[in-house]
């Protein structure tokens, strides 16, 4: 009897031990996938600015005698080419960074108002250009610990999209709040909206709705994995709230202190 006991016991435990181990190799698998298709996205979103370049650069080269026009003319698109490589590789670097837990974020008292108004000076001209309205609502003056930088380049990010995906003459509203634990920060737009299908997506790194479309405003597709991975850090939570051809809102939250581990 007692024989039977051990030997089923020592059965459970092997049975425990396969599935955590099928269960391992399983999320190995996962990430291995991840990292490949990270891979596979980082080289095609390079290789495309780079064969524009081929082809411009040849086509002067071929060309005997080629009209000053058509020189400053593919000078200029190849200009813009590297420009684009430089913002995604530029922004590759600040995922990594981010990705490399034990680089620390630099906590400090922040001052989420002065943030805010210093992101909204300096993308300011931008939204004239198109005609669109900022509006700043500040609820209360919020102080939280945050690392200033990232925070900073965090919701930039959000209020360049909202600028980028929201037609001439459209507004967008920055509201800063607080309760006793969190700060709030919404940046709502009048914009384009993202199909309720994609929302769940475009966080994820160089996801953009519609590529196409995309490629004109010269998004990288990495700007909201890098809001979104310093909010995590900031033990944050950040909801999106969108309807087509009505808007979209991106609410940030992220506690007032740091609970220090
Ligand atoms: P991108 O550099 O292309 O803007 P992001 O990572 O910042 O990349 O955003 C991912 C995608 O999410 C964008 O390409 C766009 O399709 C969509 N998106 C982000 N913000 C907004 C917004 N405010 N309104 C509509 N679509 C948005």
């Amino acid at each position: 009897e007692q024989r039977v006991q051990v030997h089923s016991r020592i059965h459970n435990e092997v049975v425990d031990l396969a599935l955590a181990c099928n269960q391992m190799a399983d999320q190995l698998e996962k990430v291995e996938s991840t990292r490949q298709q990270f891979v596979s996205n980082v080289s095609h979103e390079l290789k495309t600015p780079l064969s524009s370049i081929k082809v411009l650069s040849e086509s002067i080269l071929l060309q005997e005698d080629v009209p000053k026009e058509m020189y400053v003319e593919f000078l200029h698109d190849i200009n813009s080419e590297v420009d684009r490589m430089a913002a995604i590789i530029n922004d590759l670097l600040t995922l990594v960074k981010l990705d490399q837990k034990e680089v620390p974020l630099n906590f400090k008292e922040t001052d989420l108002n002065e943030m805010i108004e210093g992101i909204i000076k300096r993308l300011l001209p931008l939204a004239q250009e198109k005609k669109i309205f900022i509006h700043y609502e500040k609820e209360r003056d919020v102080v939280a610990m945050a690392d200033e930088m990232k925070l900073t380049l965090a919701i930039a990010n959000l209020v360049d999209n909202a600028i980028k995906y929201t037609p001439e003459n459209g507004s967008v509203v920055i509201n800063l709040d607080a309760d006793h634990q969190n700060a709030f920060i919404s940046v709502a737009d009048t914009g384009i909206g993202i199909p309720d299908t994609e929302v769940g997506r475009i966080f994820e790194r160089f996801y953009r709705v519609d590529k196409t479309r995309d490629r004109e405003t010269g998004g990288t597709g990495l700007g909201l994995s890098i809001t979104h991975s310093t909010i995590m850090m900031h033990n944050g939570s950040i909801k999106v709230y969108s309807k087509e051809e009505e808007g979209t809102t991106i609410l940030v939250r992220i506690p007032i202190r740091q609970s220090v581990l």
